[in-house]
């Protein structure tokens, strides 16, 4: 079903080409726009394909946060008195991506992050001179530049100096996607690529090894497409694709959900596969906690159902859900001293499910720990907490205080409650796929057996690209590699 949906066909099936072009992209999303707007600028004729009847995927969805960096520090980290070299945004991704980072990938992206920044800017994506500190995913209010990741906890401060890189298009309201998405989409059109929506991209056209062209399904009919000097997949990941989510994150199948557009279908890893591409990283995937807790909940302390502590409550959220996923049942709570249990926000919408004077009063409340759990976690704390330490997960000074004053509150964060804050009415962390096809930092596609799939390109979430796991994921890492990598595989695929 799979390969007969997304086989290759070899030339010779092929009686005549409906049209041709230098260059054809695969879904016009951030990484889509990105490669055919920069294969437009390098003077080839290009054609854009997208299945959906406009443009964006999920980056249209998306904040549009990038992490940018490196080289002294972006303009906008600059003027708000930042200096983030290259070497320290490289020992920063180094660290978030782990052994399954790709330290070319990494190296170059470090070095054109500033760059890139202005070429989104040359788009007319307006960014305001202003950042927010605070504990926040994105900024509520208009500030461009902001802490994404992991940066101040002590274990990522040890490999790199601590630097906001997040950058938001300013606006009021979540809808940086859109802003970005619109700029694109004019500067393709000014650049005079070819887009044509309502078309899913369903063959590759393969000449002795070599692509040289698509099938794409428009008005219900095949029509094939020649590409002279190449094909770019940006077609995006597979999460809503319930069977390769089954069989390559049957970890998170049963309790994260999809996070995406309907089209993350994982087609241009298919298309890819089916021409000889190379995958890696599909196992692992960007996954975010039910709820965030910002900045006065950070004092508080996340336990497993056994009243254990798991992680540093000042982690990114991505990297609490990824410490959160390995604990028995996926259950977690989040226990608060008296000073910290009145923010509206939890009291609200999230499960309160005990309360006491004491721990011990709070715990047989619960009746979720074991006896005498949480207080020998609490003490253990304590112990530490006054001399502003915490030895076992090292969670900053900053956010440490003692347990000592109730009435305590128990919130439950388990991954079976509801998704409260981020998405309503969805269950469980919110998740999507970091595997992809396996690429050099062009774009080129690396064959199963060694070298590369000739004359096909890929970027984005298509690809395993920058971010390798939730574990160091920091906002920004997704949209930031899908368009500068994406610029990059445009630009390669016009340079044949
Ligand atoms: C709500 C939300 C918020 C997010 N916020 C951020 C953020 O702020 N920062 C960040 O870094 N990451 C964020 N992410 C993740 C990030 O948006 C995506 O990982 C990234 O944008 C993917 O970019 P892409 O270009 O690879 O794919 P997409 O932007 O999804 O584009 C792929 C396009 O390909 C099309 N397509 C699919 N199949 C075919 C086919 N066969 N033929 C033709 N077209 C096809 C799709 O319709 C789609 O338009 C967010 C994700 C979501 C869902």
């Amino acid at each position: 079903m799979e390969r007969s949906e997304f086989s290759v066909l070899d030339l010779s099936q092929v009686s005549a080409f409906d049209c041709e072009t230098d260059v054809i992209v695969c879904g016009f999303g951030g990484a889509g726009g990105s490669a055919a707007l920069e294969a437009a600028r390098a003077g080839a004729s290009v054609i854009l394909f997208e299945r959906a009847s406009g443009a964006g995927g999920s980056t249209g969805m998306s904040s549009c946060e990038m992490y940018l960096g490196g080289s002294g520090g972006t303009a906008l980290q600059r003027t708000l008195g930042f200096e983030d070299s290259t070497e320290n945004m490289i020992n920063y991704l180094m660290k978030s991506c782990g052994e399954r980072g790709d330290p070319e990938k990494i190296r170059l992206y470090a070095e054109g992050a500033a760059a890139h920044f202005e070429w989104v800017k040359s788009l007319g994506v307006p960014y305001k001179e202003a950042v927010m500190l605070d504990r926040e995913v994105v900024p509520l209010t208009d500030e461009s530049l902001l802490f994404t990741g992991n940066e101040r906890t002590l274990e990522f401060m040890d490999a790199a100096k601590p630097v906001p890189r997040g950058h938001v298009p300013s606006h009021e309201g979540d809808f940086g996607g859109r802003i970005f998405i619109d700029a694109l989409t004019q500067a393709c059109v000014d650049a005079g690529v070819d887009v044509q929506y309502d078309s899913r991209v369903m063959h590759l056209v393969v000449d002795d090894g070599t692509v040289v062209g698509v099938a794409v399904k428009q008005d219900n009919q095949l029509k094939y497409i020649k590409a002279r000097k190449g094909v770019v997949l940006t077609s995006g990941g597979f999460i809503m694709n319930d069977d390769m989510r089954k069989r390559y994150l049957p970890w998170n199948h049963k309790w994260a959900t999809p996070y995406g557009n309907p089209f993350d279908m994982g087609d241009g890893i298919r298309l890819g596969q089916a021409a000889g591409g190379y995958t890696i990283n599909m196992d692992e995937a960007f996954l975010s906690l039910p709820m965030y807790p910002p900045a006065k909940l950070t004092y508080g302390l996340l336990v497993n159902e056994r009243g254990e502590r798991f992680v540093n409550e000042d982690a990114y959220l991505a990297r609490l859900a990824h410490f959160a996923s390995v604990q028995p049942n996926q259950k977690l709570y989040l226990l608060l001293g008296a000073d910290d249990f009145d923010h509206p926000m939890y009291i609200e919408r999230l499960d309160v499910v005990a309360t006491g004077d004491s721990i011990e009063e709070l715990n047989a409340e619960a009746g979720i720990f074991p006896e005498g759990a949480l207080a020998q976690t609490v003490a253990y704390f304590n112990e530490h907490a006054r001399q502003g330490r915490d030895p076992k997960f090292r969670k900053a000074p900053e956010w440490i205080k003692p347990l000592e004053q109730g009435p305590f509150g128990l919130l439950d964060l388990s991954f079976d409650r509801q998704t409260a804050v981020i998405m309503p009415g969805t269950k469980g962390p919110l998740t999507f796929t970091l595997g992809g096809l396996d690429t050099l930092p062009t774009g080129e596609v690396k064959h199963w057996n060694g070298g590369v799939v000739k004359g096909l390109y890929a970027a984005g979430r298509v690809t395993a690209g920058l971010p390798r796991s939730s574990e160091g994921y920091a906002s920004g890492m997704s949209v930031g590699d899908a368009t500068f990598f994406g610029r990059l595989a445009g630009k390669q695929a016009a340079s044949n």
